[in-house]
C-alpha cells in the first residue's frame, strides 16, 4: 500500500514525505507495488526506488528515503511527523508503530490487506481506540500470503484520503470505525469499535 498511498500524497503536494523500507523490489511484488519497475528488481532499495519516481512526479516537495527496519531504537527518528501511515505487512512492527503513535500523540492511519480483503481505521491518540484495542492478541505471522494487486490500490487510496483529511481537518475520518473491504464480492462494511479497558497501550499512555 506504500506505493499508491505515497503516490497520491506526493501528487497532492504533501510537503514532506518520509519513506521507510529496507527491502529491494522483487518480481513477485510488481502486481501491486506499481512504482517499482522490472529494471529496479534486486538493485535499488524500495524506499530509494519509490523516492526517485515521486521526485519525477512532483519536484516541489521534499521526500526522504530511509533504508531501515523500524525498531524500538530507531523509530524516534520520526517523532516530528504530523501523521503516520501503516502500510506494513506484519503485526510486530504494527504494534510498535501503534505504541509510538499513542506515546507521541501522532495520528496513525492503519491499514492491512490479504488476498481480496482489506481493513482500515484512523487512530487519533487520546480520542479513539488503538490497534491493540482492535487486535489485543497478535495475529499469527504468515511468511507468505496472497495479495490481489488492486486491493492495495483501493486501501492505499483511502489511506491517502485519510491523511489529507487529518492534515486539513476536513470531512469525517474513519476514527473509531473500521472499514472492511472485500473486492471479490465488492462489499464495503463499516463497524464501530471502542477502547478496551484492558488495552495495555492505551492504559500506559492515557491512564
Ligand atoms: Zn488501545
Amino acid at each position: 500500500m506504500g506505493c499508491p498511498t505515497a503516490t497520491y500524497l506526493a501528487a497532492s503536494g504533501i510537503g514532506k514525505i518520509n519513506l521507510v523500507d529496507f527491502q529491494k523490489p522483487e518480481l513477485s511484488n510488481l502486481n501491486r507495488q506499481i512504482m517499482h519497475f522490472e529494471e529496479d528488481i534486486g538493485k535499488k532499495n524500495k524506499s530509494d526506488s519509490l523516492r526517485e519516481k515521486l521526485e519525477k512526479l512532483n519536484s516541489s516537495i521534499k521526500i526522504k528515503s530511509f533504508s531501515l527496519k523500524v525498531d524500538e531504537n530507531n523509530i524516534s527518528k520520526f517523532k516530528e511527523s504530523d501523521v503516520l501511515v501503516d502500510c506494513l505487512d506484519n503485526f510486530e512492527t504494527r504494534y510498535l508503530l501503534n505504541k509510538f503513535s499513542l506515546k507521541e500523540k501522532i495520528p496513525l492511519i492503519h491499514a492491512a490487506v490479504e488476498a481480496y480483503y482489506g481493513q482500515i481505521t484512523t487512530i487519533i491518540p487520546g480520542k479513539t481506540p488503538c490497534i491493540q484495542c482492535l487486535f489485543p492478541d497478535m495475529p499469527n505471522k504468515k511468511d507468505v500470503f496472497p495479495i490481489i494487486g488492486p486491493i492495495c490500490g483501493v486501501l492505499g487510496s483511502i489511506e491517502a484520503m485519510e491523511v489529507i483529511k487529518v492534515l486539513l481537518g476536513i470531512g469525517d475520518t474513519l476514527s473509531g470505525k473500521l472499514l472492511i473491504v472485500d473486492i471479490k464480492c465488492m462489499d464495503f462494511d463499516t463497524i464501530n469499535f471502542k477502547r478496551r479497558n484492558d488495552c495495555p497501550v492505551c492504559s500506559e499512555c492515557f491512564s
